[in-house]
């Protein structure tokens, strides 16, 4: 690796003391580590296997805990969806829909967790409610509510012990050293109102986080967070409100680290890629803390816990063996890229992206001569980048829903309607799309250069989903036919009508 482990320090003064806590020479520390993941959505490693698997962490959480008996493993939030397992579905119809990462992460030993805006994805809150009662890790949120049933906005409960307790919008966790001595831990999470979902209410970031804070601070030593924001939030959050020694960040998938005020603030790299370690010294007569992070890689050196692997190992046979009947083959290489295949959510619903034109690519590749090339940036789920080994499973978790592509002839004002509300109204949607031989001049649609003719009529290709009327505000393309091909002959080969057949194809011949 390139990259040099990180250190930080953070001195953090605290106003207040613990009364209770029993008297220690100056110099004496309580000292506890955190093992801090963020964005996960895959439980075996990528790459080729190269990089990340859940049972690597599993096997580092156990050194650590050699290390200092005092460990905890924390998740900063998105979890549960999305990935190619959870939209499979069990034997009794019900979809996967995360089972497969709590079940990795209770063999995992993670400690702690809070929502990222992924949590709530899942369907229904009834099922959210499922996956987190089968979650043996607690989770704490302040700003989130569930908010479709009678009575007005209640905590999310999580079953501990056979009783359904709310979940609390903190936590303290004590820790003690060899000599008896404690020292208590305040563990706020907080998450970014992004994407939202019906079923939930999501109370103002930095009003919740304050409140919380204040209730916590006198109870406690040291107050940490896991934060899911955008590190523009998490920037402002540490200044605001000022006096928290760790934000264990979420939501940008990428690797980084800021020091605000007095608040080291921390991201992983996503799906386990990287963890990041924080070595925290308290210091019971000062009443001060430091803390050390350092940033590790998740990697082929780092042997896997058998214990967790058996769970992955698990859940990837399922998916291999569905995949496997459908014809595909997870494991072999499509291509290799150098540079990163945009797919993050917040990219890809809302300019276009390389991985964007790759696809619209493809489908021209099998359908050529059509005037434009559109697909729904929702069908395309991973919320990740690619890049190194791309392998056939890169492509079925990019497009876990699959499907076929179809042409369609519109005339020029619809063609200019759907655009409008493809690329201006669904902004930042699902519904938002990426393209090929469309632009835009001076609010002006132009298609292969020349401006829409409102009196010509227009082929373009589109995923036959888009077509039967089914994506937001386009429901008027039901009303216009469109022709489907099972297959593609390119070039001696045949290519079936599925988005992922049509991807890898075009992958093999870049
Ligand atoms: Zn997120």
């Amino acid at each position: 690796m390139l990259r040099q482990t990180l250190y930080l320090f953070s001195i953090l003064f605290l106003l207040s003391c613990n009364t209770s806590k029993k008297a220690v020479s100056s110099g004496d520390s309580i000292d506890f580590t955190i093992l801090q993941l963020n964005d996960v959505y895959e439980i075996a490693p990528l790459e080729g296997g190269k990089v990340g698997g859940l049972a690597r962490v599993a096997t580092v959480k156990k050194q650590l805990l050699k290390e200092n008996p005092n460990t905890i493993a924390v998740l900063s939030g998105d979890f549960l969806s999305p990935s190619l397992i959870g939209t499979l579905k069990k034997e009794n119809g019900e979809r996967i829909a995360g089972q497969q990462m709590v079940e990795t992460l209770n063999a995992m030993g993670l400690d702690y967790a809070t929502f990222g805006n992924h949590e709530f994805d899942l369907k229904s809150a009834d099922l959210l409610q499922k996956r987190i009662n089968q979650s043996q890790f607690e989770y704490t949120i302040c700003n989130v509510k569930r908010a479709d049933l009678p009575g007005g906005p209640q905590a999310f409960t999580q079953k501990i012990d056979n009783q359904d307790r709310p979940i609390p919008e903190y936590i303290i966790k004590e820790f003690s050293d060899s000599k008896g001595n404690t020292m208590k831990v305040g563990i706020i999470g907080v998450l970014l109102p992004f994407n939202q979902a019906s079923y939930v209410q999501y109370d103002p970031v930095v009003e919740s986080f304050r409140k919380t804070y204040e209730l916590l601070k006198d109870k406690t030593d040291v107050v940490i967070a896991m934060t899911h924001l955008n590190i523009s939030d998490d920037l402002s959050l540490a200044k605001e409100v000022p006096g928290v020694l760790l934000f264990m960040g979420g939501h940008d998938h990428v690797e980084m680290n800021h020091y605000v005020e007095e608040t080291v603030i921390t991201k992983a790299d996503a799906n386990a890629k990287s963890a990041y370690i924080h070595r925290v010294s308290f210091y019971p007569s000062s009443g001060t803390a430091k803390v050390r992070s350092s940033w590790m890689p998740i990697t082929d050196k780092i042997q896997d816990d058998p214990t967790t692997a058996a769970v992955v190992e698990k859940w990837q046979s399922k998916v291999y063996q569905i995949m496997n009947e459908q014809g595909y083959n997870p494991d072999e290489v499509v291509m290799t890229t150098s540079v990163p295949l945009e797919c993050k959510e917040v990219d890809i619903r809302s300019r276009q992206t390389n991985y964007g034109a790759l696809t619209t690519s493809a489908f021209e590749y099998v359908l050529p001569n059509a005037d434009a090339y559109m697909i729904n940036s929702g069908s395309m789920r991973m919320d990740d980048n690619i890049s190194g080994t791309v392998t056939q499973f890169d492509v079925l978790r990019t497009f876990p829903f699959g499907g076929g592509i179809v042409k369609m002839e519109l005339p020029g004002n619809v063609l200019q309607k759907f655009l409008e509300i493809a690329l201006k109204t669904n902004k930042g949607e699902g519904g938002y799309f990426q393209v090929k031989n469309i632009s835009n001049t001076n609010g002006q649609w132009l298609i292969n250069g020349q401006a829409i003719n409102i009196g010509q009529t227009y082929t373009v290709v589109i995923p036959e989903f888009v077509a039967k009327g089914n994506e937001a505000n386009l429901g008027f393309l039901a009303d216009f036919k469109y022709k489907k091909e099972a297959t593609f002959s390119v070039k001696g080969s045949t290519i079936q009508n599925d988005v992922r057949d049509i991807v890898i194809a075009y992958m093999k011949t870049l």
